[in-house]
């Protein structure tokens, strides 16, 4: 790894930082300690905020869109020219298999180009008031905004704040995951060299409750854009309050996949597995509590758990493997521990470790557990799935809403009365008919209830990245 990766990346350099303490970073594959990261402190984040706000003032918000389009296409261009490298480094440092990788590079590169092209799409209305003369709205940016990402998909998560909020003119100071700070750093270097002045957007690295926190509390930042888990969101809407500042919280989800008994039954079953084990689970949008009508309950089952077996588990390099290692030894310990909370006569496959170096849990799968199971009600962020047949569909929808998370949801029916019906009643941010698909960089994404507030994506997103202005001119 490129020594400068184990540094700050502050107007436009890599820095060393204030106090320069630093973290081993292990290798969940080989579970060698391999890099260094710095732990940046509350002088660094003082620092890169002000820096950033400098940025704002001196220019970044006042430059015309023109010339924001071309800086963020330039930006894409250098993402696609170095996709290699940067899914390189991402695969290695996190334990993403290297093809998830590289279509996690490029879904970031397509998000600025998408960006780059929308700034000149959001506008305002002009609105006819009864007092007469001329009423206008304008959206503006806030300021300095604070991104602060989890691990499991650093880079396009990444991209889906910077790039949205760099489009409609803020500055952005960035806070990668302790355990995946490269391809942040990379991107800030990546930015410089696309010809982004410096100070527009800063990346500090750190754990959350200095770091982060620091970002979180400093009086200069108008926002925090936060993805991670229910609990951090929940204490950031807190510190957020004093300042009443604006926020956006991606948070947890137990996300259901209702499979009825009138679906292409051969395509659900052969697609639930890698919707719940993709990224070996570690994906807020896991389709892990699976509901499949009776009547075709044996069916899936055997195509389920025949695909779940032929899943390629291993390195993370090869161009096959679709299940890497977990993140860390603590997350893999905390899946097995839900497993062993469990009734071993539910368990179906898996529910191990493997037999080799690397922090993996097998694909596991847990049939009708009981509705307080704790695998059934709780994120567990592994390859866990839990699976439960019901008969009706009132009874069904009340235990699929029966959650404080709302964050996606796969529905599989040819019947299309009961697709728009179900879709409906479905208390999530994101639905799915006849597909897993959570994710489309054009359209919004974000949870119901204890999911989140706020959208990522899409043009809504940009709404949460600007202040509305109302302007009246008597005439
Ligand atoms: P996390 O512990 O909440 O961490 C997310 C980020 O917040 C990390 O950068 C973390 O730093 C930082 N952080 C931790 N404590 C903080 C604090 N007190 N103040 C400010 N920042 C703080 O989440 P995670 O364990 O990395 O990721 C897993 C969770 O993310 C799951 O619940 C998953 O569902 C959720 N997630 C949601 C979405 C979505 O779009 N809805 C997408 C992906 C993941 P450290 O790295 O030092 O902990
Ligand atoms: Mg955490």
């Amino acid at each position: 790894m490129d020594k400068n990766l184990s540094q700050l990346f502050i107007n436009g350099d890599y820095y060393k930082g204030t106090e320069g303490a630093k973290r081993v970073l292990v290798n969940p594959y080989t579970e060698a300690p391999e890099w260094e990261t710095t732990l940046g402190s509350a002088e660094d984040i003082d620092l890169a905020v002000k820096g950033a706000q400098n940025a704002f003032v001196d220019g970044w918000r006042d430059m015309t869109p023109g010339k924001r389009t071309e800086i963020l296409f330039k930006l894409a261009r250098l993402i696609r020219e170095q996709l290699e490298e940067l899914a390189r480094i991402e695969s290695t440092n996190i334990g993403k298999p290297i093809s998830d990788a590289r279509d996690e590079i490029a879904l970031g590169a397509r998000i600025f180009e998408y960006y780059a092209g929308a700034i000149t799409l959001f506008y305002g209305e002009t609105i006819p008031v009864s007092k007469g003369g001329l009423d206008i709205t304008l959206r503006q940016p806030l300021g300095v905004v604070g991104a602060i990402v989890p691990w499991n998909f650093p880079f396009p998560i990444t991209c889906w704040k910077v790039a949205p909020a760099l489009a409609a003119g803020n500055c952005v100071v960035l806070k990668p995951a302790l355990l995946s700070p490269f391809t942040a750093l990379k991107l800030g270097e990546l930015a410089a060299a696309a010809g982004l002045p410096p100070g527009v957007l800063q990346v500090v690295t750190g754990g959350g409750s200095e770091t982060g926190s620091a970002l979180v509390n400093h009086p200069l930042t108008r926002k925090i854009s936060f993805t991670g888990s229910t609990q951090v969101g929940r204490q950031i809407m807190r510190q957020a309050a004093d300042g009443i500042k604006r926020i956006s919280l991606e948070l947890g989800g137990k996300s259901p996949n209702i499979v009825f008994a009138d679906c292409n039954l051969e395509e659900a079953a052969s697609s639930s597995p890698m919707a719940v084990y993709g990224n070996a689970g570690q994906d807020c949008c896991a389709r892990s509590r699976v509901f499949v009508e009776e009547k075709v309950a044996d069916q899936f089952m055997e195509i389920f758990l025949e695909k779940t077996k032929s899943l390629n588990m291993g390195a993370p390099g090869a161009p096959s493997t679709q299940i890497g290692p977990l993140i860390s030894r603590e997350r893999r310990d905390e899946v097995l521990s839900y497993i062993q909370s469990e009734s071993a006569d539910h368990l179906l496959l898996g529910g191990k470790s493997a037999d080799r170096k690397g922090f993996f849990v097998e694909p596991t799968v847990i049939f009708q557990p009981d509705l307080n199971a704790r695998v059934w009600k709780e994120e567990i962020f592994g390859p866990v799935v839990c699976i439960r047949t019901f008969k009706d569909e009132d009874l069904m929808l009340k235990e699929v809403n029966d959650s404080p998370y709302g964050l996606s949801a796969s529905i599989w029916t040819n019947d299309i009365k009961r697709a728009f019906r179900v879709s409906r009643k479905v208390e999530s941010g994101v639905v799915s008919v006849n597909s897993h698909s959570s994710v489309h960089v054009e359209a919004p994404f974000g949870g119901f209830k204890q999911s989140g507030i706020g959208r990522d994506l899409g043009l809504h997103a940009l709404e949460g990245y600007t202040e509305l202005k109302n302007i009246y001119f008597g005439l």
